[in-house]
């Protein structure tokens, strides 16, 4: 199967190297072209010059863009020219409305649509470790199984398109309740003046642990905070998990005060950092000013 990949960020970057050792990637393309020409002179595959152009070579796409509007846009230009019987797997996190479009707009051609959410973060991409989320036709999953086996470690089928990102925004709710959590935890710690990393250390061997804990706490005791994951995406997430809500005429209390923080670290300026940087707000709650000692602008 020749596997092509659309969206070299974060995530992608390392997704498509997995498809590459896996014997699967045919092409990429991303829209800044320099990062997919680069890519693709490392690994000896195609970097073709537009998405139509990488459409009519594979018989899979595999996409990782930013949210609901680039995913459809992505899918409105690879429609025209992928073969019938091609498969699409987005593994963007984006509205499982979105994801049903998707697929609505691959129909006609015959293309199957599959959404594809994953979490693990950026070491779950780097490592195919990633926990993959699946959401559309049964028998375009089996065909889809090689692809995702090559990106990632646990992969379910959760039923028709739109529940793979259902499972996703279940996902992400209980990310916010973490961060939130572990980021408080931290402040608190530094404030007691405990040795912090001898407590990742020890409380990562505990009940209160979690991958946050092990992976992003050390941010908060370096003070600085590299994405990982942004801010702005998991902002983006929560308002899809706000709107999947409100449709049963529910606020989730731990999405709205999220993004009530999120709003927060993006109007000074660190939207673009890891969500971690959600310390930099619970260590003020002890230094009693607005200025920390963790502003690395
Ligand atoms: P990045 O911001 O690092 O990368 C985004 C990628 O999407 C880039 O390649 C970008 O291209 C491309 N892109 C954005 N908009 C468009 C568009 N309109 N048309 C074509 N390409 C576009 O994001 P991540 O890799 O971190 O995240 C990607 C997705 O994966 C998101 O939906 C995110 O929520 C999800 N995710 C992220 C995780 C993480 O830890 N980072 C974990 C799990 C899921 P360009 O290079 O030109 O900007």
């Amino acid at each position: 199967m020749r596997v092509g990949f659309v969206g070299l960020g974060a995530m992608g970057m390392h997704m498509a190297r997995n498809l590459h050792r896996g014997g699967l990637l045919a092409a990429v393309w991303n829209r800044t072209g320099e990062k997919a020409r680069a890519l693709a002179s490392e690994l000896s595959v195609q970097a073709p010059p537009t998405l139509a152009d990488l459409a009519s070579s594979v018989d899979a796409v595999v996409t990782c863009v930013s949210a609901d509007a680039d995913i459809l846009e992505v899918v409105q230009q690879l429609a025209p020219n992928l073969r019938s019987g091609a498969l699409v797997l987005d593994s963007s996190t984006v509205g499982a409305e979105t994801a049903r479009k998707s697929a609505e707009l691959l129909k006609p051609r015959g293309v199957e649509f599959l959404d594809c959410p994953v979490s693990g973060g950026t070491e779950g991409a780097r490592d195919a470790t990633l926990a993959i989320m699946v959401g559309g036709n049964e028998e375009a999953f089996e065909r889809a199984k090689p692809i995702l086996a090559a990106m990632g470690k646990a992969v379910t089928h959760f039923g028709p398109t739109g529940s793979g990102q259902a499972a996703k925004a279940t996902n992400q709710i209980m990310c916010a309740g973490i961060i939130e959590a572990v980021s408080e935890a931290m402040a608190f710690a530094r404030a007691q003046g405990l040795p912090l990393e001898k407590l990742i250390d020890t409380l990562g061997k505990g009940a209160g642990s979690s991958w946050y804990f092990v992976h992003r706490a050390p941010n908060m005791v370096r003070g600085t905070f590299p994405a990982g994951f942004r801010v702005r995406l998991h902002e983006k997430d929560l308002t899809i998990c706000r709107d999947m809500a409100a449709r049963f005429g529910v606020t989730l209390p731990v999405v709205e005060r999220m993004l009530g923080e999120y709003a927060e670290l993006v109007a000074r300026g660190y939207g673009d950092e890891d969500i971690s940087s959600t310390f930099r707000l619970k260590a003020e709650l002890f230094d009693h000013t607005h200025e920390t000692n963790y502003d690395s602008k």
